[in-house]
């Protein structure tokens, strides 16, 4: 039996609650919240990118449960609400098999859009700042509506995206469907993959190797990074709105700095000798990067809280942890 809830209470309790990309980064910070409040968490992950140690730690929890399963298939269970985060998010991941990246966005969607409208409970999409392409207008509100090139090697998961968004807002308006669309922008922290290409992890784990860091382009380009902890804050507060609350909502930090900055900060955060060395850009790589949050200010009261710096430290203990166990 499903139970009631009021989703106008700030703290109602949700009941039992799937999350799917369960297993990754930032799924498993979610699993490991969600069970702290009291929820059920079913974590459902087909393992392309997620590992089964992030959640290791949590498989004898007596109120979790994981589930191999691919979100392009159907899935019946019965839950209360639904978390949809199951996607690579590094470009060297979603780049690897860029069809079963955009049919695990699209198909994925309908799957769990399909799901939520069987079961009448509300569905979150982990929808990306990657919709809004190399932007024109910065910082970015939601209001702004991209600059996406729809043709290129990260069209499989920004046109994905978009078309997840898209399908999210039609089953609202043809099935008036409870959801809820998030806009992450660039995440940090523990459990990041050590081998995703992507800025934080590649930056630390070099530094920590005294390998030279890898700055693409002349480094100038920015991006604005939010600590897991503060972001699953603010999916969960999403979660929490009343059913007039769709989003699309940005949740990032709004911090911004170069490449080369944090290059910077991460060398002298552990106090490495590596040297700053140029790559070439990536095609499409987008030149500047921050969220407009006044939205989640408004609406969730949320904003983050950990500045780079502090993040950062405990990101680094983390791998430098992981590389002296390997
Ligand atoms: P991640 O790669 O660590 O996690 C994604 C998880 O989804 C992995 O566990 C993977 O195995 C799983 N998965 C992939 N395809 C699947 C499928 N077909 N069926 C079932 N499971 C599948 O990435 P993350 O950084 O934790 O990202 C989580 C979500 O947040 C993604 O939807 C991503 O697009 C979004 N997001 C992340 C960031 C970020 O900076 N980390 C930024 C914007 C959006
Ligand atoms: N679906 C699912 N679990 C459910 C209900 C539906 O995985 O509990 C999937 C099913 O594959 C379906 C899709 O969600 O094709 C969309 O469902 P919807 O009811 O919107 O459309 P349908 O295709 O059934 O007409
Ligand atoms: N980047 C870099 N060196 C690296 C990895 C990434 O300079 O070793 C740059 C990349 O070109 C981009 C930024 O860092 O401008 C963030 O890249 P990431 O892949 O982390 O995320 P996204 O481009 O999706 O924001």
């Amino acid at each position: 039996m499903r139970k009631e809830f009021d989703l106008s209470k700030k703290d109602f309790f949700g009941g039992r609650v799937l999350v799917t990309g369960g297993a990754g980064f930032i799924g498993s910070h979610l699993c490991e919240r969600l069970l702290e409040r009291g929820n059920d968490v079913l974590c459902v992950d087909n393992f392309f990118t997620g590992r089964r140690g992030n959640i290791g730690h949590l498989l004898q929890h007596p109120r979790f449960e994981l589930m191999r399963h691919d979100v392009t298939f159907p899935l019946y269970v019965e839950v209360d609400q639904i978390y949809n985060l199951a996607c690579p998010a590094s470009p060297v991941h979603y780049q690897f098999d860029p069809v079963q990246t955009t049919k695990t966005s699209v198909v994925g969607a309908i799957n769990m859009l399909g799901l939520a409208k069987r079961l009448k409970i509300p569905v979150l999409q982990a929808s990306t700042s990657e919709v809004y392409g190399d932007p024109s207008v910065h910082p970015q509100p939601e209001s702004y509506w991209g600059n996406v090139n729809p043709i290129g090697p990260r069209s499989c998961y920004d046109e994905g995206k978009r078309c997840a968004e898209t399908l999210f807002f039609d089953y609202r308006r043809q099935h008036n469907l409870d959801i809820k669309v998030i806009r992450i922008f660039n995440t940090y922290g523990p459990r990041m993959h050590p081998s995703d290409g992507r800025v934080v992890s590649n930056f630390i784990v070099q530094a920590l190797r005294g390998e030279d860091i890898t700055l693409y382009g002349n480094g100038e380009q920015t991006r604005s990074f939010c600590y897991v902890d503060d972001l699953v804050e603010g999916i969960i507060g999403m979660m929490e709105t009343p059913s007039d609350v769709t989003g699309p909502i940005n949740l990032g930090n709004p911090g911004e700095f170069t490449m080369r900055e944090l290059a910077e900060i991460v060398k002298e955060l552990t106090g490495s000798q590596s040297r700053l060395v140029h790559r070439p850009l990536p095609q499409d790589d987008p030149k500047q990067r921050r969220p407009d949050i006044t939205q989640a200010q408004e609406t969730l009261g949320w904003e983050p809280t950990v500045a780079l710096r502090q993040g950062l430290t405990k990101t680094i203990a983390y791998f430098d942890e992981l590389l002296k166990a390997a």
